[in-house]
């Protein structure tokens, strides 16, 4: 029997905040700029992060990139893993899965050894995946399952992004589910359905910071109204006001850069409006994951 929480507690919502860990020259809009991989700021970042989850008393999912800078500081992962933070993958190389030349010999190759380095570096069991720029495809559960993870959150349901993947197959797409082949739960960013025609991104990221905090704000109480758990990324170059600057055109500069400054003070300023009409409860996605394939939530 499927539970249904917001009758148990009507004001009860759950929130899952996650960070694309990786450094902030491997994004997308940057591929192809020539930068020294030795300015990574990543400590100077988590920090920034890390003190924001602790205002908030958060516990939040970190998907990890584990290419070489990254697991230089592996240091840093067991700081994250010692504040309760849940150690999740993001691959090593930041390839794109929907790219046609990546077989699939390969992806589990990367998945499979990124998800080892992570296990070694911090001692933890790694359980879930997020694919580089949400390139989700149909394959992904079967490569998952072979792998033994137990959920994924690479579908986000944007047309917005061209670099997003799709999955071809029928239901409800904006909620958690169950794949019934692998038993992999996959857990979707969140997005805001019109009318049935237009999904805009609630789930933070670029979009978090180009959209004005009250259309924001307005759309994730909406959103709530009707789902009974908001599931968000973020990374953690996007609260660093001291990023180099990078020219690489006005529209990826202005994604890129936009609002860095912030950033920090916006989230606050939604969690604690959204916090004032309902109850929120933090869980890492592990902890959902858990809930949606005991049909505890969906
Ligand atoms: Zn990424």
């Amino acid at each position: 029997m499927v539970k249904d929480f917001s009758r148990l507690d009507s004001n009860l919502r759950y929130c899952c905040i996650s960070y694309d860990l990786e450094p902030w020259y491997r994004i997308e809009n940057l591929r192809g700029a020539s930068i020294s991989d030795s300015d990574d700021r990543l400590a100077h970042q988590l920090e920034l992060v890390c003190e924001f989850l602790r205002s908030q008393n958060i516990v939040a999912t970190f998907f990890i990139l584990s290419d070489q800078a990254v697991m230089r500081q592996s240091g840093l992962l067991r700081k994250l893993r010692d504040l309760g933070h849940e150690i999740a993958c993001h691959g090593t190389s930041h390839r794109l899965l929907t790219d046609r030349l990546f077989t699939k010999e390969a992806i589990v190759n990367e998945i499979g050894t990124s998800k080892s380095m992570l296990e070694d570096a911090t001692g933890v069991s790694v359980r879930g995946f997020r694919a580089p720029c949400f390139s989700i495809t149909d394959s992904l559960f079967d490569i998952l399952a072979g792998l033994e993870f137990d959920y994924d959150s690479s579908l986000n349901n944007s047309p917005l992004n061209s670099r997003y993947g799709t999955l071809s197959r029928s239901g409800n797409l904006l909620r958690p589910f169950v794949d019934t082949d692998t038993s992999i739960v996959e857990i979707p960013l969140s997005v805001m359905n019109f009318f049935s025609r237009f999904n805009l991104p609630i789930s933070g990221g670029g979009f978090g910071r180009v959209i004005p905090r009250s259309l924001l704000l307005r759309a994730i109480l909406m959103f709530l109204e009707e789902n009974v758990s908001w599931h968000t990324y973020f990374h953690p170059w996007e609260f660093d006001d001291g990023l180099p600057r990078i020219k690489q055109g006005f529209f990826k500069d202005f994604a890129t850069y936009y609002n860095l400054a912030s950033y920090t003070q916006k989230l606050h300023s939604i969690i604690n409006h959204v916090s004032g009409h309902y109850r929120l409860k933090f869980l890492t996605y592990s902890q959902l994951a858990c809930m949606c394939s005991k049909n505890e939530i969906s």
